[in-house]
């Protein structure tokens, strides 16, 4: 690891951090390994057009400090790592050479590293680097893709959340404000307008908001930009991460925040502003933790098993409701108690 990366800002002892560049293909990212003492590390492969090198080893170096937590809180053997792919652009589709190069770039790391989905990766794409190197996660044959089941860990972490706020998990009426509508913002968008919630939905894709409009009867199109100044029940940030920063911080007129994006705080004391405001902010990689789960089953000795997998989705609600009433019984921020939690589990 090039030892000037432990002067980077976001470096927090992370164990490993592999860079690679394949000039034929185009390839470029990073493999960042924060933490294998719980075990293997894992963490989704993010495929999107970085401006720099530099962004994306921040984004790589936060995401995998989060997917350690995840990890901890979730209660699953194992540590946190990511991989970010610099894409040239958000159009130019990936050749089967780039799959091709990216997938010996994992087996280099195939004893440390478990990866599968993330932003900007497709199934297919999945499927196509399984064929050359074993440490993939959510493969077809295997556990499947884990956006349904984020949706439906962050469906359980609101439930949590309005029976804190509330005393009542119903969304019956709820007016819920969800930013994107990709894998895991129109599942979501599905569950809670089964249930009788409101909807108001951005995405800058117009191909998602228009087939969410023919899916959803209760539904309002917002601007992406206005999407998180609804004045809703619950703000659902279901896009890309750094959601909560000094700017839009005093905009929100949320009563809870709670999505699927990680890390949706510019920083932890974004969450005390919260805290403070408050707002009830349910920590990013405590809900979105359903995905998680859903793929490292497949790594379970006795095979993959979808009733523990619901099972452990449906626990998160008291995992969230027993975050919040610590917070509240405590006078700190919710996203100071899981990062507490975690902290004490991982060392
Ligand atoms: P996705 O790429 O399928 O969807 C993201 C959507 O957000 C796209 O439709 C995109 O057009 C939209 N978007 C991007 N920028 C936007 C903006 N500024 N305003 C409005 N919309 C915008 O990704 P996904 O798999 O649905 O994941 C969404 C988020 O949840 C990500 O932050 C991801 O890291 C996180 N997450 C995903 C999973 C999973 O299993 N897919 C698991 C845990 C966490």
């Amino acid at each position: 690891m090039d030892a000037q990366i432990k002067f980077h800002k976001e470096f927090d002892g992370h164990e490993k951090v592999h860079r690679f560049f394949d000039e034929k293909t185009g390839l470029k990212g990073f493999i960042v390994i924060h933490s294998t003492k719980a075990g293997p590390a894992v963490g989704g492969t993010r495929y999107f057009p970085y401006k720099s090198e530099d962004e994306a080893l921040d984004d790589a170096l936060r995401l995998s400090k989060a997917m350690s937590y995840k990890c901890a809180l979730a209660g699953v053997s194992f540590g946190g790592g990511k991989c970010v792919l610099i894409a040239p652009d958000s159009f130019t589709p990936k050749t089967e050479a780039y799959l091709n190069a990216y997938a010996h770039e994992l087996l280099k790391v195939k004893d440390i590293f478990f990866t599968g989905e993330d932003v900007g990766m497709k199934q297919n794409d999945i499927e196509a680097l399984a064929l050359v190197t074993p440490n993939i996660i959510g493969s077809k044959a295997k556990a499947g893709d884990p956006s349904p089941w984020a949706a439906l860990s962050v469906y359980y972490a609101m439930r949590g959340a309005l029976q804190f706020a509330d005393k009542t998990d119903s969304f019956e009426g709820k007016k819920i404000a969800i930013k994107g509508l990709g894998k895991v913002g129109m599942e979501l968008a599905r569950l809670l307008h089964d249930e009788g919630a409101e909807l108001f939905l951005a995405d800058t894709n117009t191909y998602c908001t228009e087939d969410a409009l023919q899916k959803f009867e209760r539904a309002t199109i917002v601007p992406p930009e206005e999407i998180h100044k609804c004045e809703v029940d619950i703000y659902a940030p279901c896009a890309l991460g750094r959601e909560i920063t000094n700017h839009t911080l005093h905009e929100v007129r949320a009563r809870i925040i709670c999505g699927s994006a990680n890390n949706q705080l510019d920083t932890p004391k974004h969450g005390e502003m919260l805290f403070e405001k408050g707002i009830v902010y349910v920590p990013d990689y405590v809900a979105n933790a359903g995905g998680l789960i859903n793929v490292v089953a497949e790594l379970d000795k006795m095979g993959y098993n979808k009733n523990t997998v619901l099972e452990k989705c449906k626990g998160i609600k008291e995992t969230v409701f027993s975050i919040l009433k610590e917070s509240l019984d405590r006078s700190i921020s919710p996203n100071q108690v899981s990062d507490e939690r975690a902290r004490a589990i991982l060392l």
